[in-house]
């Protein structure tokens, strides 16, 4: 059974297992999640998304939605394990007055309260020096804070491919897309050599090989095109790159055998 029929009429309520796994990505206790909390408690599911089954649009009355315009970016993302598989829950940024989700793999997910429900993780859940809420691998943290004295963690899972951001403040972890940050990270380093600058792979496959320094001034101006997280004050910055030492290694492993396949991007 899908997770809605696809003869739903719109505007309707979001059903309760909708809302309950939408407001469990937007945990209460973090400040940085309750406005979104109080669109998924408002606002009616008023169109269906492109993207198919599970994929819809919530929406204040009034408000003329868009489905055209890109998709946005993903704000909360958790998955639920079950006897039968998984279900994924997909919560994208608000746009405008309109706010999209997906849940996929939902195939009996109605009824996955009733389901042997193994584990659930979500990113938005993750706290300095736990494991990675996916893959309970341990990460790499970048401490970060601002000239005002905000204080945040730049996290990379190497086994997933994922970046976050979490800011002490709101208690948000900001998902952020790896090609988008890849590309500013090769701008911060000035590594120009196409089989690095166009591999954001290697990013995960060469732990250690970029500077916490270089992590940050890419952060910082990944920020500055994307505003991913409100920053009072300005990124400190400090250290210096090892671009050279970089391109030593990976040019030792240009001739090593790709794998297969891609991660799915943010
Ligand atoms: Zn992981």
């Amino acid at each position: 059974m899908p997770v809605m029929s696809s003869l739903a009429r719109f505007p309707r309520e979001l059903d309760s297992l909708e809302r309950d796994l939408l407001l469990w990505v937007l945990p209460k206790e973090r400040s940085g999640y309750a406005e979104y909390r109080t669109f998924v408690e408002a606002w009616p599911v008023v169109a269906a998304g492109r993207r198919g089954e599970g994929n819809y649009i919530l929406a204040e009355p009034g408000w003329v939605v868009d489905i055209d315009s890109p998709l946005p970016q993903l704000l909360a993302y958790g998955v639920v394990e079950h006897a039968l598989g998984a279900l994924t829950i997909s919560l994208r940024e608000r746009f405008g007055r309109q706010l999209e989700f997906e849940l996929e793999g939902g195939s009996d997910c109605i009824d996955l309260a009733a389901l042997r429900q193994i584990r659930r993780w979500s990113f938005s859940e993750w706290l300095p020096s736990q494991p990675c809420p996916s893959c309970r691998s341990r990460i790499r943290e970048v401490t970060m804070a601002t000239t005002a004295g905000q204080a945040l963690v730049l996290v990379l899972c190497s086994k997933d491919h994922r970046i976050w951001v979490q800011d002490g403040q709101t208690g948000v972890n900001a998902l952020i897309p790896v090609t988008g940050f890849y590309n500013e990270l090769m701008l911060q380093t000035g590594i120009h050599d196409p089989k690095i600058a166009l591999d954001p792979k290697s990013l995960f496959e060469l732990p250690g090989a970029y500077s916490d320094s270089d992590l940050i001034s890419a952060f910082a101006s990944y920020n500055q095109l994307r505003n991913k997280v409100a920053l009072a004050g300005d990124l400190i910055l400090a250290g210096q790159h090892k671009v050279n030492w970089i391109q030593g290694i990976v040019g030792t492993l240009t001739g090593k055998k790709k794998q297969p396949g891609h991660k799915k991007e943010f």
